[in-house]
C-alpha cells in the first residue's frame, strides 16, 4: 500500500487528459502517477497499451474516517478481511449496474470492474483495510476510438464516474434516512457481515473441544441453484437442514446466541440414503465448511474442520514418490510402493496418492463420495475375494483402512455410501439422508450389521503407519524455460495454472473456490520455488514458512516488488500443496536419500 509521494492534484489530470485527447493511445503512459481528489487518492499504477490490452490497474486510497468506517470494523485481521469482503462485494455490486456512457469505444473503453467475490469470504487484494486506510483495486478501460484517445470520455470516466463510486461504495457513516429501521443501511449490513464471519469463526474453534469435525445448523439451506451456481437454491422444494435429535448438539455463539445443530463427531462417519436424496449435496457443504460465508448463503452456519479434504479418485495424474503402501502393495513389475511414482495413475493408486498427499499435508479429515471414488479401492467384498486372493490383488481397500486411520493417526473420514453395505461395519455414526431430512440410523445400521454378516475378511489389522515427509528438490520448481526466457505464470478459471511450460490440472481440487485463489496459488508456487525449498526442507514445512510470510506480510508480498495486484485471494497451504503435488516436473527426495540430512 504505497502511495506515491506528492500527487498531482485532480484539476491537472483533467487538463492532461484534454490536453491528449484524440492523439494515439500511447500518449495515456502520461496519465500514471496519484492524483489528490480531495477526499480521496487515485493512483493509476499501470496504463494499457492500446484499447484492446488487459485494462488499466487503478487504485483508490481513502482513510477510513473520512468513509466512516467505525473502529470495530477494523479492531482485528479476521474484522479488517470481513470488512474488505464487504466493500468489495458494494463495490462489485455497484458497478453491475455501471453501464459504461462510452460504449461507443473500442476495446475496453469506459469499463470499471473489480475481483468480485463469490459466496466465499476470503482474504483478497481487491480491499485492504486497515485501521488508517481503504484501499480498492480496480481496472478500467480507457476510452479510445479506434487507437485515438477519447479525452472527455476519460474525463468523464476518472473524473466523475470513479467519485461518484466512492461516495456511493465507501461511505458508510452518513446517518440513515429517515423513516427507515436501523436494520437497513450500510452499518448495519456490515455489522451483519463481521458478527456473521465471527460466528462462524467461534463455531469453527469450538468442534474441537467438542470431539467434533463438522457443525451443521438447524435451518441450514444446503442445495445450490444450478451446477453452475453457487448461490442458494430458493423455493417452496428446498428442504432446510434440521439436526436429528440423537446427533443435535448446541454450540454458543457471541452474536446468534446458542444454536442447534448437527454435530459430527470424530470418527467414521457415514452418510447413506437413496440416490437424489441429498447426500452429496450435505457433503459438498461441508466440505466447503472450512470457509466462512457470506450472510444469506445458506450455509454461513455450516462450519468443518479447517484441514478437511475432500478427496477423489483422479486418474492420469502424476505422482511423485508418495508412499502409498498403507493401500497398494505389490504392483505387478513394479517397484516399491513406499516411494511409487508415475506419469498417469490409475483410478485407485490416484486415490491413494491423494489421500497420503492430503495426510502428508496436515488433514485431519477425509471427505470422500462414492460417486466419484474407484470401487476397487473402496471396497473388496467376500466373493471378490474368493475369487481373486490377496495374494493376487494388490490393493487393500479403503474399508480395511478407514479406522485404523483414525485409531493410529487421529484422521476421521465422512463417507457418502449409496452402495456399498460393507462399510456399516466400521462406521462410528451412520446418518442417512432421506427427501433431504437428516436421520440417525447408527443404532438401525448395526442391528442390519449384525443379521446380515458378510463374511468379509480383514484385510489388515496393522496399525497406519506415520507418513515420510517428501523433500522437494529446487530445480524441479524451476517455472523457466532451459535458456532462461522469463515464465509465465498464470492461470485459468479455479481449473488450470500455467507454470512456464508446464501446465497444472487442479480440476480434482475441489476447495478452490474461486480464480483470485488459483492465482494466488501459482504466484505462490513460484515463491515456494525460490525462497523455501533447498531439498531438505519437508514440503509440509516449506509451505508453513510461506504462510508465516504471508500472514505476516499479507497476500501483497505475492506481487512485490511490482505493483500491487487486486485479483489475490488466501488459499489454504492444503491446496498449495495440492497444486505441486500435480506439478508434472515435480521431484522430491525422502530423508534417507543421498544428499538428504
Ligand atoms: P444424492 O447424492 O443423494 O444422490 P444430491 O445431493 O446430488 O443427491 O441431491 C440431488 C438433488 O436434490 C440436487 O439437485 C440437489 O440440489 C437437490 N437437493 C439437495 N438437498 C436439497 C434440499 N435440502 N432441498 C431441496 N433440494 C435439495
Ligand atoms: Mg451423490
Amino acid at each position: 500500500m504505497v502511495a506515491p509521494h506528492s500527487p498531482r492534484t485532480a484539476a491537472q489530470l483533467r487538463r492532461e487528459l484534454a490536453r491528449i485527447d484524440r492523439q494515439s493511445y500511447p500518449a495515456y503512459k502520461t496519465i500514471a502517477g496519484a492524483y489528490d481528489f480531495g477526499t480521496f487518492t487515485l493512483v493509476i499504477d499501470h496504463v494499457q497499451g492500446d484499447p484492446f490490452a488487459a485494462p488499466s490497474r487503478m487504485r483508490i486510497l481513502r482513510d477510513s474516517a473520512t468513509m466512516g468506517l467505525p473502529a470495530w470494523a477494523t479492531s482485528t485481521r479476521a474484522r479488517r478481511i470481513a470488512t474488505a469482503d464487504w466493500i468489495a462485494r458494494r463495490m462489485a455490486g455497484a458497478l453491475a449496474g455501471h453501464r459504461p456512457p462510452s460504449r461507443r469505444g473500442s476495446g475496453t473503453s469506459g469499463l470499471i470492474a473489480i475481483d468480485t467475490p463469490g459466496q466465499e469470504i476470503l482474504e483478497r487484494t481487491a480491499v485492504v483495510v486497515t485501521s488508517e486506510r481503504v484501499e480498492v483495486r480496480f481496472v478500467a478501460g480507457l476510452p479510445a476510438a479506434g487507437r485515438r484517445i477519447l479525452g472527455e470520455e476519460a474525463i468523464h470516466l476518472l473524473c466523475e464516474e470513479i467519485p461518484a463510486l466512492v461516495e456511493q461504495v465507501l461511505t458508510v457513516g452518513r446517518v440513515e434516512l429517515v423513516g427507515r429501521g436501523p436494520r437497513e443501511g450500510p452499518r448495519w449490513s456490515l455489522q451483519t457481515h463481521l458478527d456473521t464471519v465471527e460466528d462462524q469463526q467461534v463455531l469453527r474453534e469450538a468442534l474441537a473441544e467438542r470431539g467434533l469435525i463438522a457443525f451443521v445448523a438447524d435451518g441450514a439451506i444446503l442445495p445450490r441453484e444450478s451446477g453452475v451456481s453457487d448461490r442458494p437454491l430458493r423455493g417452496p422444494q428446498v428442504v432446510p437442514f434440521r439436526a436429528p435429535d440423537a446427533l443435535a448438539v448446541t454450540l454458543e455463539t457471541p452474536h446468534g446466541g446458542p444454536i442447534r445443530g448437527l454435530g459430527i463427531p470424530r470418527g467414521v462417519t457415514l452418510i447413506v440414503g437413496g440416490g437424489y436424496h441429498g447426500k452429496s449435496t450435505l457433503l459438498r457443504a461441508l466440505s466447503l465448511g472450512v470457509y466462512d460465508h457470506i450472510p444469506g448463503d445458506g450455509r454461513e452456519r455450516v462450519v468443518t474442520d479447517p484441514t478437511a479434504v475432500k478427496v477423489r479418485a483422479e486418474d492420469g495424474r502424476r505422482v511423485e514418490q508418495v508412499d502409498i503402501s498403507p493401500f497398494i502393495t505389490n504392483l505387478p513389475f513394479r517397484a516399491d510402493t513406499r516411494r511409487f511414482s508415475t506419469e498417469a495413475a490409475s483410478g485407485s493408486t490416484s486415490q491413494a496418492a491423494n489421500i497420503m498427499e492430503a495426510l502428508e499435508l496436515g488433514a485431519r479429515v477425509l471427505l470422500i463420495d462414492e460417486d466419484t471414488s474407484a470401487t476397487n479401492f473402496m471396497i473388496r467384498d467376500r466373493r471378490m475375494q474368493a475369487l481373486i486372493s490377496k495374494e493376487q490383488e494388490p490393493i487393500t481397500p479403503f474399508i480395511d483402512r478407514v479406522r485404523s486411520l483414525a485409531r493410529d493417526r487421529g484422521v476421521s473420514t465422512v463417507l457418502v455410501v449409496g452402495g456399498a453395505g460393507d462399510y456399516l461395519d466400521v462406521a462410528d455414526t451412520v446418518i442417512q439422508m432421506d427427501r433431504y431430512q437428516a436421520r440417525d440410523v447408527t443404532a438401525r445400521a448395526r442391528e442390519v450389521a449384525r443379521a446380515f454378516p458378510t463374511g468379509r475378511l480383514e484385510e489388515t489389522d496393522g496399525p497406519f503407519p506415520p507418513v515420510t515427509p517428501r523433500l522437494p528438490l529446487p530445480d524441479s520448481l524451476d517455472p523457466h524455460r532451459p535458456g532462461g526466457r522469463r515464465a509465465k505464470i498464470r492461470a485459468r478459471e479455479t481449473e488450470t495454472i500455467q507454470f512456464g511450460p508446464e501446465s497444472i490440472d487442479l480440476s480434482a481440487v475441489e476447495q478452490i473456490v474461486h480464480p483470485s485463489q488459483t492465482r494466488a496459488i501459482a504466484l505462490l508456487l513460484a515463491r515456494l520455488a525460490v525462497r523455501f525449498c533447498d531439498g531438505q526442507t519437508p514440503l509440509r514445512d516449506g509451505l508453513e514458512q510461506a504462510f508465516a510470510e504471508l500472514e505476516a506480510h499479507g497476500l501483497d508480498l505475492l506481487a512485490a516488488p511490482g505493483p500491487p495486484l487486486g485479483d489475490l485471494a488466501m488459499p489454504r497451504l492444503l491446496e498449495v500443496g495440492a497444486a505441486l503435488n500435480r506439478l508434472r516436473t515435480l521431484r522430491v527426495r525422502l530423508p534417507g536419500d543421498a544428499g538428504a540430512h
